[in-house]
């Protein structure tokens, strides 16, 4: 092609361009994205809540338009009639997830302590199922946490089994377990999103579930793909926390950014909850209602 005939041609292409804006438009991204079904719901552990009783405290939740309460395993179980007593009849707050509780751990190689993990989780899974929680959250093993199946082959089939017996008791109580994965520090044996979610498609088992701790995150080279790779098929339960110090979100200024990991929950469809797990540096009076209004405001961004 000569220089003349590329002149005519690339003027032929920019009017039959000209002419055709409405199929340009067409194809032009809109801004409206399609509803997949996600929902915001902002919950607070127990730890982040202004007042004394359990009724008080599901007050100040309901004050901040925050729709799940987040107890820990021992409190349901031993509180359970203050707890049901309190939670009942409020539409607009749900128990959302049990944050562990339990005694021993599921990896533990010395049997009493293993014996000990099988009772108490399974009286807080009861427990869970019984108030309507979405699942009792649990980490195979604690670093430090000894004696410890070594981490090989055997211990993940294990691991496996043992979560598939645990999940379809779960699932017979209305409820699941939801696998959290730390970072390293604290849990070198589970620290991605995308192994916990590999667990629990191994498992076998609709009740084992996993979360994601935007905390511990830091371990991923990716908000977005670590919540992606579990997808709403697997991922139970959010934790956020301010990203430096773990505390209110907010509270870390410029580096508490959500949006990318607020941007997977919404493409999947995610329903479940998003709730805060973390110190203070400020007064929690003024930062945990500023922590729900960040989140608000990142997740319509997102
Ligand atoms: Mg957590």
């Amino acid at each position: 092609m000569n220089r003349k005939e590329f002149f005519r041609t690339s003027l032929l292409g920019a009017a039959a361009v000209a002419a055709a804006p409405s199929l340009l438009a067409s194809c032009a991204p809109t801004s409206k994205k399609a509803d997949t079904g996600a929902r915001l719901n902002v919950s607070l552990q127990r730890g982040k809540c202004q007042g004394e009783s359990y009724a008080e405290q599901m007050d100040y939740c309901e004050s901040l338009g925050v729709t799940g309460f987040e107890p820990g395993g021992w409190d349901l179980v031993h509180e359970f009639d203050q707890i049901s007593k309190a939670i009942e009849g409020r539409k607009n707050l749900k128990i959302s997830a049990i944050c562990a509780g339990f005694e021993g751990f599921i990896l533990a190689d010395d049997p009493v302590q293993k014996e000990a993990f099988d009772t108490s989780m399974r009286r807080i899974v009861e427990a869970a199922g019984a108030i309507g929680s979405t699942g009792v959250i649990m980490v195979p093993a604690f670093s430090g946490q000894e004696p410890c199946k070594p981490n090989d082959q055997a211990t993940y089939d294990y691991l496996c089994d043992q979560l598939h017996e645990l999940g379809e008791f779960a699932v017979k109580n209305g409820t699941t377990v939801i696998l959290e994965p730390l970072n390293r520090r604290e849990c070198f044996y589970l620290r991605l999103v995308s192994a916990a979610a590999a667990i629990c498609r191994d498992a076998k088992s609709d009740g084992v579930k996993c979360m994601g701790d935007f905390w511990h995150m830091q371990e991923e080279t990716s908000d977005y793909a670590a919540l992606m790779s579990a997808g709403a098929k697997y991922l139970q339960h959010i934790h956020i926390a301010s990203r430096l110090h773990r505390c209110n979100p907010g509270e870390d200024g410029e580096a508490d950014n959500y949006l990318d990991g607020f941007r997977a929950l919404k493409e999947m469809g995610y329903d479940k909850y998003i709730s805060l797990e973390c110190g203070n540096i400020g007064d929690p009076a003024q930062a945990v209602p500023a922590a729900v209004e960040l989140i608000r405001q990142q997740w319509d961004m997102a």
